[in-house]
């Protein structure tokens, strides 16, 4: 693990970490957020938000009307929620069989220790391993903290919803915009007896099917940055969310921006522009932006930390299993959107050895 930075009332207006990575106590608390502005750099084109409900309330408003997001809706991306939408079930009801043929029901990056040596039948077990972190980063392996309900904001083919209600014997709900995903995670499921366990529907992940105070674990494995509207997103995983519940968050983000800068540069927004195109993502945000929404919802004991260097093997392992003879044929034969996501992904290495792809996680919890 790398860093780990955790967020305080203090330091809301730089956003600065307030506390030096402690194996033992690492937790610090926010409590009233304060602050004003989403971004400083971005400060003209952005919402206010306050701690009030209803100021918070009109500010997402705001936001949807104006078709805008956090600091980042910005000029890289797809803009056009619909067509967005339409794309991300289209890409995933196209490719999700063939991921799964290949690499199997874990749509997400493995994590691996920084340097250690990788084999490629290493990988399920790697994915296995992101989920293992993602809850002792989350301090969810503390047997007193055990989930009962989840929800998997994102699901896939409910990978993680069938692991998770495997390890904790809790019930998991599903969401994701593919039909096709939606029926094979059910399929699954049933296959593997947890038909009466969990469950998934199509529906999208900022206006959830669910009442308030649901789930006291709220997940979404790589799903954020597919996000067109970041303060609805978070709004709805806090929503959802029961008092006391957990949010884990583990999402591709944009490297933070320094004090001196009003944005990336015209080269890195070119890059992403490209990725976006490729995998249906709109605009990006940065780490530090998601904890800002997570501290204007009032949630406490934010972490984060920035995994990437841990996922460093993963997006050349998929390369080598497009390039094998099995791999290209059946990318060949899923369609255009996936063969444009396949040639895309020697463009994620690039993002990350530039130092502009982040793969962060980010944790908090509802106040009781
Ligand atoms: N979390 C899964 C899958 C990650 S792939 C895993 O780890 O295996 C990204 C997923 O996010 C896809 O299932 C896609 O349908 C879903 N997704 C993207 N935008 C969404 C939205 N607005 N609402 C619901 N699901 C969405």
């Amino acid at each position: 693990m790398l860093g780990i930075t955790c967020y305080s009332t203090s330091t809301i207006q730089s956003l600065n970490p307030t506390c030096p990575y402690s194996s033992s106590s690492i937790i610090s608390t926010f409590h009233r957020p304060q602050i004003h502005s989403i971004s400083q750099s971005t400060r003209p084109r952005i919402l206010t938000i306050s701690n009030s409900r209803r100021r918070r309330r009109m500010a997402s408003a705001t936001a949807v009307n104006a078709g805008s997001s956090p600091s980042v809706q910005a000029e890289v991306g797809i803009q056009n929620q619909q067509e967005l939408k339409k794309g991300i079930a289209d890409l995933y009801d196209e490719s999700s069989g063939i991921w799964e043929d290949i690499w199997g029901d874990h749509m997400h990056h493995g994590y691996y220790e920084p340097n250690s040596s990788v084999e490629l039948s290493d990988h399920r077990a790697a994915q296995i391993r992101m989920i293992e972190q993602a809850l002792k980063f989350a301090d969810l392996n503390d047997p007193a903290k055990k989930p009962t309900s989840i929800v998997d904001v994102g699901c896939g083919i409910g990978g993680s919803s069938r692991y998770l209600a495997k390890k904790y014997g809790a019930t998991a709900k599903g969401i994701t915009l593919s039909p096709v995903q939606a029926e094979r995670a059910q399929a699954l499921a049933a296959a593997q007896g947890l038909g009466d366990k969990v469950s998934f529907q199509v529906a999208d992940a900022l206006n959830q099917p669910f009442p308030d105070g649901q789930f006291d674990l709220v997940w979404s494995m790589e799903s954020g940055e597919h996000m067109p509207d970041k303060e609805k997103f978070v709004g709805e995983l806090a929503r959802v969310a029961a008092p006391g519940g957990t949010i884990i968050l583990v999402t591709w983000c944009h490297r933070d921006l320094s004090p001196s800068e009003e944005s990336l540069t015209p080269e890195e927004k070119q890059l992403l522009n490209k990725i976006c195109k490729a995998f249906y993502l709109p605009a990006w945000c940065s780490t530090a932006d998601y904890v800002k929404l997570l501290q204007s919802n009032s949630l406490r004991d934010i972490k984060a930390a920035d995994w990437s260097e841990n996922v460093a093997p993963f997006w050349p392992a998929v390369i080598k299993s497009a390039l094998t003879w099995k791999g290209f044929t059946s990318v060949l034969r899923s369609g255009w959107k996936t063969i444009k996501a396949a040639l895309a992904m020697p463009l994620m290495i690039e993002g990350y050895k530039k130092g502009l792809i982040k793969f962060a996680i980010i944790t908090c919890r509802k106040p009781e």
